[in-house]
């Protein structure tokens, strides 16, 4: 069961995005890469290498329904006939678009991001979306925890590891302990827990960081010798990315505390002193860090949390 990697370019501040095909039957691609010319140009060289074509596809699975990596679902699956599309039932949200959600804007308004800045996030994931065309529930069946994914001789087995999105999996070939992890583990970045509405009850927010941690963990118990990430190059420590990661997750909570003022802040507040110089994006992505590191000290009981209006405010918690 071979595994071959191609990588995409994106045109993301990312950068490429890594898919993976697994060449073998049914011939299946993990991960597709955005809805570009550039990218469908590049998948489609990547495959003529292998000696396939984007008709040879049988499975379309997908790690999470970032843009990145769903884009071209869609058009895959019509080209290659009789494909079927795989993904977990927890990235409906992303699906079918975060921010067109109302759950995901009310999110946004209690994490206290102003209303200008709402109109201009919302400018810019409707930008984001000309990169995927967005799947049907139809289109999709469903991936589960535990499920295998069967091959001519071997199979992939579906680990749920959540944080990144909701519904983000991974891929694990016991008989190496080879694991396919999507945007779960990249080698030179952590990995950022997207604000999204939990999908057992959506007026609830997802608890991003609580259940990441959990995810990084599962993948440790598997001791993988090899991960393949959703970008940069393949991690042969995971024990080492493991660690680093742990600490790089404290060492922000840290300064989410430290910068948590005395009278209280909403999450946005503290993503403005965390990353003072976050433009376009990178505000919607700085509210997320933000969201889920407060979210995790508050978990902890390191800090108070209220509704002040519509806004949810953290505190310092007060000595008796
Ligand atoms: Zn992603
Ligand atoms: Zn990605």
């Amino acid at each position: 069961m071979k595994i071959v990697p191609i990588s995409l370019p994106t045109p993301f501040y990312i950068g490429a995005v890594n898919v993976y095909v697994i060449k073998e039957d049914p011939i299946t691609i993990i991960d597709t890469g955005p809805k570009t010319r550039a990218a469908v140009d590049a998948l489609r060289a990547g495959l003529k290498q292998n000696g396939l074509t984007t008709g040879d596809i049988r499975r379309i699975v997908l790690t999470h329904a970032h843009e990145d990596h769903c884009g071209l679902a869609r058009s895959l699956r019509d080209e290659a006939k009789d494909a079927e599309v795989f993904v977990h039932d927890w990235e409906t949200g992303h699906r079918a678009g975060r921010l067109e959600h109302e759950d995901s804007l009310r999110l946004l308004m209690r994490a206290g991001v102003p209303e200008d800045e709402l109109r201009t996030m919302r400018a810019l994931y409707d930008e984001v979306r000309q990169y995927a065309d967005s799947l049907e529930d139809d289109h999709c069946r469903a991936l589960n925890d535990e499920d295998e994914l069967e091959f001519e001789t071997g199979a992939l087995r579906v680990i749920h590891t959540p944080g990144h999105t909701p519904g983000s999996c991974s891929f694990i070939r016991e008989a190496d302990r080879t694991v396919i992890a999507g945007d779960c583990v990249l080698k030179r970045i952590t990995p950022n827990p997207v604000i999204s509405p939990d999908p057992i009850d959506s007026s609830r927010r997802f608890r991003s960081l609580a259940e990441y941690l959990v995810s990084l963990a599962r993948v440790r118990s598997f001791a993988p010798t090899l991960v393949y990430g959703g970008h940069g190059e393949p991690i042969h420590d995971y024990e080492e990315l493991f660690n680093r990661y742990l600490r790089a997750i404290n060492d922000r909570q840290a300064t989410v505390l430290r910068l948590l003022p005395k009278n209280g802040a909403s999450a946005w507040e503290v993503s403005r002193l965390m990353f003072p110089d976050a433009d376009d994006v990178h505000k919607f992505l700085a509210v997320s860090e933000a969201v889920a590191h407060l979210d995790q000290a508050h978990i902890e009981g390191k800090i108070a949390l209220e509704m002040s209006d519509v806004r949810e405010i953290y505190r310092p918690l007060v000595a008796n």
